[in-house]
């Protein structure tokens, strides 16, 4: 083969760097053998390899046992950020005095926008509120060069597909549902701002090579079943973390019937199972998505690329799970509320509302976002909205559509779905997340606390993530399901079955939804105003960070880790049940914190379920005081008492949120000691110099208590020996004494990279990195 094909188009940063990627996978080829055959997340992810031999020669049995146990060093392509997490990103990178990012990136200003009345005020309103925030953002993209998507722009994963995402790429993203890229054959990874500091320094990224999990389609979708249900039902069959430490690679003929926004939606709610990423193999769809969104030199050095490396799985690729869905049969599902796994098929949702007594009453249905506002998600919509208003009726639920980019509200504007929508009286919200992420002003219809439905398109349903109460139970459908029971206004009305009356007492049916993939003519483009800003580095700019803000503040480093085991550590609260990143570092109103540490560590852990008291938000002093979690936790910050969380399974679960490791490491945590824990967090435990352990024996769980005191055994060793060697906890129980037989000793499991073992002697990864920057 002759890898001078692909050009590097230098000109154009959203081609990815093909020639380079090439030959790299020429090298990775000859050290595992030319008739090795390799999954697609495989061939893409080891075409980033910074140094293809050591990465996977070493401890893998000759290159025979990669997955699951190699570490892998990669160099991303782009890095993509939404403005929440982008200021502590920002903040992060900047102690690290460079010029310039080493590689292309992205600032989308979509979290901070709150979803009211529509979208020109909701937009007005949040650029006021928010000023201060996007001023800092907008001045440090023009500093380092960084493409800048202003407020109303779209949401970071829908103008990522219709931008940057393309075959063979890899990037990471500052947010949890960064996977959405995988619907165009992208590895695309959801990171913490600390991991993306890394990947825009140069400096290689770590990664425990994920073992593939392929899910294999066959048939075809028809009727109400649309790629929604795919990820619906899947997350039924693989919970929230059947997905951990794997890549989900699509496979088979049922492939070739989806659209590409379709499978960018599948791979967006494989975030909901806790996969590092998911993805889709090269194929036509593809090359149709990239012409339409005027891509036509990516489609063309895509396609040269896929003919050197085939950006799919080789013949006789191992999987080291397989599940297959037959989209034929495949009907649609609802899932919750509470939790995205709690899946149950459309036929027996009326049973299920009946018997769980939910809500049968819907009190509004939301569509759209970055995972379902695709023009085929909205055509099959706007077909379902002008047959029912032909027939008299209107959404007897409040209903709200978010467009995820300008591109697509534009495209839908200029095609007429917009002005359907609008005639049905449905409220469009800005281009921006809203409601997905607790930044949803309500009519005052529905009183915080009081249970009530709601029905969404979104992928993501823990409690109080949409409007913070409660009593808001959010079940997860396809738009077309959330649109047919919006205009029943019920949970319980089934479109495949039921019929609805109208005013002139007719009976109305929904006929099947059917839609166009793409728009018949080019997507149109956004309006100037919400138009990126690319920019060459520009040192002269002042970064715009006021000393007296209330929003931001200039970061300071850690402390190291002592010369010695960690003592004296006491345990803050131990907790019970789900505790997901938002209940660490819960977001909706605090998300307006989010570049001010001190001011947002105020709601750590504050949803979290005392185990011992069965309380929200509360904890117990050494004195027996009761306190929230944050306030003792601050207390014990101030009185220089180190502390650890004691959790259960899969803590962190949910999304990148580095603010769930940042906010316990500012307020004293050294230690997090669960059952398990979601990989994202785990990781960026580690990168802020919290050790995340698991207990060898579960049981251990009920002996350790609230304010016991621990001291660790052999992690200062197991750290200086780059992550080797075990680590035991000493607890004395709280109130005996010194040398007391009630003393006993916890075995604790790690999953500590030589790398990470740096991060946490260090005190972070930024502090080794300003170290390493300075040297
Ligand atoms: Fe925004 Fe929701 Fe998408 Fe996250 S999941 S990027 S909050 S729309």
């Amino acid at each position: 083969r002759s890898f001078a094909t692909p050009t590097l188009d230098n000109s154009n940063p959203r081609i990815p760097p093909y020639l380079k990627l090439a030959k790299n996978y020429e090298k990775v080829k000859e050290v595992l053998g030319k008739g090795r055959a390799l999954t697609l997340a495989e061939k893409i992810l080891y075409s980033h390899l910074d140094n293809a031999e050591e990465s996977l020669l070493t401890n893998t049995n000759g290159g025979r046992d990669i997955r699951g146990t190699a570490n892998l060093k990669l160099k991303p392509d782009r890095v993509a950020m939404q403005d929440a997490s982008a200021q502590m990103a920002l903040l992060q990178f900047m102690t690290c005095n460079l010029p310039s990012t080493a590689i292309p990136a992205s600032i989308h200003c979509d979290h901070l926008i709150v979803g009211e009345r529509g979208a020109k005020e909701d937009l007005e309103a949040g650029i006021k509120t928010n000023q201060e925030v996007f001023d800092f953002l907008e001045s440090a993209a023009k500093k380092y060069g960084i493409e800048f998507w202003p407020p109303g722009a779209g949401i970071i994963h829908q103008s990522v597909l219709e931008n940057y995402a393309a075959p063979g790429l890899m990037m990471l993203g500052t947010d949890s549902h960064t996977p959405n890229a995988g619907g165009l054959s992208t590895i695309a990874i959801g990171v913490g701002g600390a991991d993306a500091v890394e990947a825009l320094v140069g400096a290689p990224w770590e990664l425990k090579a994920p073992r593939v999990l392929g899910v294999e389609l066959t048939g075809k979708l028809n009727g109400w079943a649309s790629p929604k249900d795919v990820i619906l039902n899947l997350a039924g069959q693989l919970t929230v973390r059947g997905g951990t430490g794997f890549i989900i690679e699509y496979f088979g003929s049922g492939v070739d019937t989806l659209s590409c926004t379709g499978m960018a939606t599948i791979c967006n709610m494989g975030a909901e199972v806790g996969a590092t990423t998911s993805l889709f193999p090269f194929n036509s769809a593809h090359v149709r998505y990239l012409e339409a969104t005027h891509r036509h030199d990516v489609a063309a050095e895509a396609q040269k690329f896929s003919d050197i490396v085939h950006l799919g799985a080789d013949k006789g690729a191992h999987y080291d799970e397989v599940v297959t869905i037959d989209l034929s049969t495949l009907e649609p599902h609802i899932n919750g509320p509470f939790t995205p796994d709690l899946s149950t098929p459309l036929s027996q949702f009326k049973e299920t509302v009946k018997q769980q007594n939910w809500p049968e009453k819907l009190s509004a249905g939301l569509i759209g976002s970055c995972t379902n506002s695709s023009y085929e998600d909205m055509t099959r919509v706007e077909g379902m909205v002008r047959e029912a208003m032909e027939a008299g009726l209107k959404p007897a639920s409040d209903f709200y559509v978010t467009p995820g980019s300008d591109q697509i509200r534009e495209t839908l504007r200029r095609d007429g779905p917009l002005e359907t929508f609008k005639e049905a009286g449905s409220t469009i919200l800005s281009n921006a997340c809203g409601p997905c992420i607790g930044q949803w002003k309500r009519n005052d219809d529905v009183q915080k606390g009081t249970p009530n439905a709601i029905l969404t398109s979104f992928n993501r349903n823990f409690k109080g993530r949409n409007d913070g109460n409660p009593g808001t139970m959010n079940f997860l459908a396809s738009p077309e399901i959330v649109t047919a029971m919006s205009f029943a206004g019920s949970t319980t009305f089934n479109p495949m079955t039921d019929s609805l009356t109208t005013s002139s007492g007719k009976e109305f049916r929904f006929t099947p939804p059917s839609g166009l993939e793409i728009p018949p003519q080019p997507f149109e483009s956004a309006r100037p105003e919400f138009r990126a800003h690319a920019q060459a580095p520009d040192p002269s700019v002042e970064i715009a960070i006021s000393p007296s803000s209330e929003r931001l503040a200039l970061l300071e480093p850690f402390d190291a880790f002592p010369a010695s085991e960690l003592s004296g550590l006491r345990v803050l609260v131990k907790v019970t049940g789900k505790c997901t990143t938002d209940t660490i570092s819960a977001a909706g109103p605090w998300l307006k914190y989010k570049g001010h540490l001190p001011n947002i560590s105020a709601n750590t852990l504050n949803t979290a379920v005392n185990a011992e008291t069965g309380e929200v938000n509360s904890a117990r002093d050494v004195d027996g005081s009761p306190h929230t979690i944050p306030d003792l936790a601050r207390a014990w910050r101030e009185r220089g008492q180190p502390w650890l969380v004691v959790a259960e399974h899969n803590y962190g679960e949910g999304s990148a949120r580095e603010h769930a490791a940042l906010q316990p490491r500012y307020l004293g945590a050294r230690l997090v000691l669960a059952k398990s824990f979601a990989r994202i967090h785990e990781t960026n435990l580690k990168k802020q110099g919290v050790v995340p352990l698991t207990f060898a024996d579960e049981a251990d769980y009920d002996r350790i208590a609230a304010c016991d005191e621990v001291e660790t055994v052999g992690l200062l060793d197991m750290l200086r020996n780059g992550g080797r060697g075990e680590v035991a906890l000493k607890v004395r129980k709280h109130g005996s004494g010194s040398g007391s037989a009630e003393d006993f000793l916890i075995k604790t499991r790690h999953a500590v990279s030589e790398d990470q073992a740096g991060f946490i002697l260090a005190g972070s990864a930024l502090n080794l990195l300003a170290q390493q920057q300075g040297r």
